[in-house]
């Protein structure tokens, strides 16, 4: 998927450079936002199944400590590069600024293909990995904490918090050392679909922006557009879920081994549970099959939601991209000679570095509950079904009525953690959406949404590094 030249640290120095020109910040101040502070790179061996020992390359990147810990994902892919990783941590450090995580921005990578590797070899790689951070502190709760990326989830975050607290007995914070952890193990109920929850509540208020849509030619509301999701990883899997269930129709799903499209929608979890069976998402019942993956990204829709990789829409295929609004789930999928092109074009592309930011997020809010050492609804669930209980039935009295039994049961339900967090995440996708299109709207010179949510995000963490009294 990537070609040779691609550099995508440089394509991120070049949107920050395209947005920079719209602040005030002095030059040497913007450098230091743009430079990477730390980077690891490891080589340590790691002996496989069948006796063979392999050389593992592997980075941890801290883009900036303008606030501590630094956060950030890991990711297991043969693409893994010193370059991707300083990308994709810089990214980390925008997008946390950008939804008010108080975090500077981090990034790990091991070069390996998770599929080619028994779970037995993945555990050992990724414990030594863990080992390699704590000797070099590269992790730890209050310096970085990472968190699932592309190829990793709940099992590798688990592997990292039991290497980390054996290595640390009798820390009380070890817990917040790595966020996307299964429940039991300190996890936070709604981490696992975040990313993708974020993704449709970010799109949805654009999608409820009468100017936004006018200019789009679009009718207003999610229901019925139609959505091409490139990629059935956590991020894809979750953005198609709630695309489906708020009301919108998912006419494509692309994975690497081919795409596969239904004009009247496809149903992830079906999809989903064929490949399972089968080892591939084509011959879907029902469904047509796409030549290649990648036809799904030019495929006519009105949304495309590439929840993949980088650099997978480019100057070659973006004329060919019918979508109305590209949502970025994935870090990167755009190059920056897409975007100019998508600007040319009048298409909307809503930036990866504030849509996909719903899974740092909940991660905030499941290292708070860590370190807070207490479930977040333990305090006031029954305290507020009880008042509830007592406010329904004062009302019921005074009008002489009874509510329905479904009213009831919703008017008396006090929040779980799962309720807190997604309206924790709700508010946050929203509050941003509003505060880059703001900007975007006051400053008609900038030329797209990407620049805008990039303005933001150099304000805030220039803003911080003017308050830590680093800069005049
Ligand atoms: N890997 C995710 C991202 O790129 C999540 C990071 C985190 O939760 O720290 O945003």
């Amino acid at each position: 998927m990537l070609n040779e030249q691609y550099n995508f640290f440089e394509s991120v120095e070049q949107s920050f450079d395209k947005a920079a020109k719209f602040t005030k910040w002095d030059k040497g101040l913007l450098e230091q936002i743009k430079a990477c502070n730390s980077i690891y790179s490891m080589k340590f061996p790691v002996k496989m199944d069948d006796g063979r020992i392999e050389v593992i390359e592997a980075y941890r990147v801290q883009h900036s400590q303008h606030k501590t810990p630094c956060k950030g994902g890991i990711r297991f892919s043969n693409a893994v590069n010193q370059d991707e990783v300083m990308a994709l941590a810089s990214l980390m450090t925008y997008k946390c600024a950008i939804v008010n995580v108080p975090f500077g921005g981090g990034k790990g990578g091991i070069k390996i293909d998770p599929r080619q590797h028994s779970a037995y070899e993945l555990e050992k790689i990724t414990r030594r990995y863990t080992a390699e951070l704590v000797k070099k502190n590269f992790i730890g709760p209050g310096i970085d904490v990472p968190a699932p990326d592309y190829g990793t989830g709940e099992r590798e975050m688990s592997w990292i918090v039991d290497t980390y607290t054996s290595l640390k007995p009798g820390e009380i914070d070890a817990a917040g050392c790595v966020t996307g952890k299964p429940i039991s193990q300190g996890g936070v109920h709604g981490r696992k679909e975040a990313t993708g929850l974020g993704v449709f509540f970010g799109i949805r208020e654009v999608c409820n922006m009468p100017e936004i849509m006018q200019k789009l030619g679009m009718p207003i509301g999610i229901v019925d557009k139609k959505v091409v999701i490139q990629g059935l990883g956590n991020v894809g899997y979750h953005s198609a879920k709630f695309f489906r269930e708020g009301g919108a129709i998912v006419v494509a799903i692309a994975e690497y081994e081919g795409a596969i499209y239904k004009t009247d929608g496809l149903n992830e979890e079906e999809v989903f549970q064929h490949r399972k069976k089968t080892g591939s998402i084509l011959n879907f019942p029902g469904a047509t099959n796409l030549a290649k993956s990648s036809d799904a990204l030019e495929m006519d829709c009105d949304i495309l939601i590439p929840a993949a990789l980088e650099n997978v829409i480019h100057a070659d295929n973006a004329p060919n991209v019918k979508a109305r609004i590209i949502g970025e789930a994935a870090n990167g999928p755009l190059s920056p000679e897409a975007d100019e092109i998508f600007i040319k074009r009048g298409i909307l592309v809503v930036p990866d570095m504030y849509l996909n930011a719903g899974g740092v997020t909940v991660s905030y809010f499941e290292w708070l509950k860590n370190l807070s050492h207490v479930r977040y609804g333990r305090m006031e669930k029954r305290f507020q079904e009880n008042m509830n209980k007592h406010i329904l039935g004062q009302m019921e009295n005074l009008a002489g009525k009874q509510v329905s039994k479904k009213e009831k049961d919703y008017i008396l339900h006090g929040a779980d953690e799962i309720d807190l967090v997604h309206s924790g995440l709700e508010e946050t996708m929203i509050g941003a959406t509003r505060e880059i299109m703001d900007i975007w709207h006051a400053n008609p010179s900038i030329p797209d949404m990407r620049t805008a949510a990039y303005v933001c995000a150099i304000n805030k963490v220039a803003i911080s590094y003017v308050e830590l009294g680093i800069f005049p």
